[in-house]
């Protein structure tokens, strides 16, 4: 199965992908963990580009592309071979992102960015999505506390300088996505503790595990 992780920066999506492999480990399921972009050796190098390459001016259409390249190769080359052997495939970030960053936020079109996304995918969706949910303010907070207290960001980008009003529609756009797929998109509110949030999670992950 494949199961996504989304949501805006800082919203706590990597300390609950830890704490999910550790659960995954300790009760000794086979599973993989990856991420969009750069879950492949080719989704490295696209990921450098459309973050490390402000000098590129990437037109918002271009970087739409750029992010379904990056994909087409992931699911080819690791989900779906990884499927296929019946792990459990956690990634950090899918489509979703496409459809909220790129088809929302930048004004590509959710419609389109979600025709390319499934082009890309091979007609493959995530099993369970997990899509933790803040208020722009806190995710604000919490990504200039990141900054401050390690000095420097590692990865410097355009993606910094964004705005509340760009995270406020990043935000309606998960959350109009979650709407149209209750089943499918789980929202689970971010701003609890992470042992909290993380049980909540593997309540989903269990029922998934088990159907
Ligand atoms: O999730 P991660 O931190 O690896 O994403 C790196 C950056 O790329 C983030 O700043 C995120 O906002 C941005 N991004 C994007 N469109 C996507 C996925 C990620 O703009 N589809
Ligand atoms: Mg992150």
């Amino acid at each position: 199965v494949l199961i996504s992780f989304e949501g805006l920066d800082g919203a706590g999506k990597t300390t609950q992908m830890n704490l999910l492999e550790e659960w995954l480990q300790s009760q000794g399921v086979s599973y993989l963990r990856t991420r969009e972009p750069g879950g492949s050796p080719l989704g490295v190098e696209i990921r450098r580009l459309l973050l490390n390459r402000p000098d590129l001016h990437i037109s918002p259409l271009a970087e739409a592309l750029l992010f379904q390249a990056d994909r087409a190769q992931h699911f080819a080359e690791v989900i779906l071979p990884a499927l296929d052997e019946g792990k459990v495939i956690v990634s950090d970030r899918c489509f979703d992102s496409s459809i909220a960053y790129q088809g929302a936020a930048r004004g590509v079109g959710e419609q389109l960015v979600e025709d390319l996304s499934l082009l890309a995918t091979q007609g493959h969706q995530p099993n369970l999505t997990i899509m933790l949910d803040l208020p722009p303010e806190k995710v604000q907070q919490r990504t200039n506390l990141a900054v401050d207290q390690s000095g420097m960001r590692t990865e410097q980008s355009h993606f910094d300088r964004e705005t509340e009003t760009f995270h406020r529609t990043l935000r309606e756009a998960f959350l109009t996505l979650a709407r149209r797929y209750p089943q499918r998109i789980k929202v689970l509110d971010a701003s609890r503790t992470p042992e909290v949030i993380q049980r909540e999670i593997q309540g989903h992950v269990e029922r998934l595990l088990a159907a």
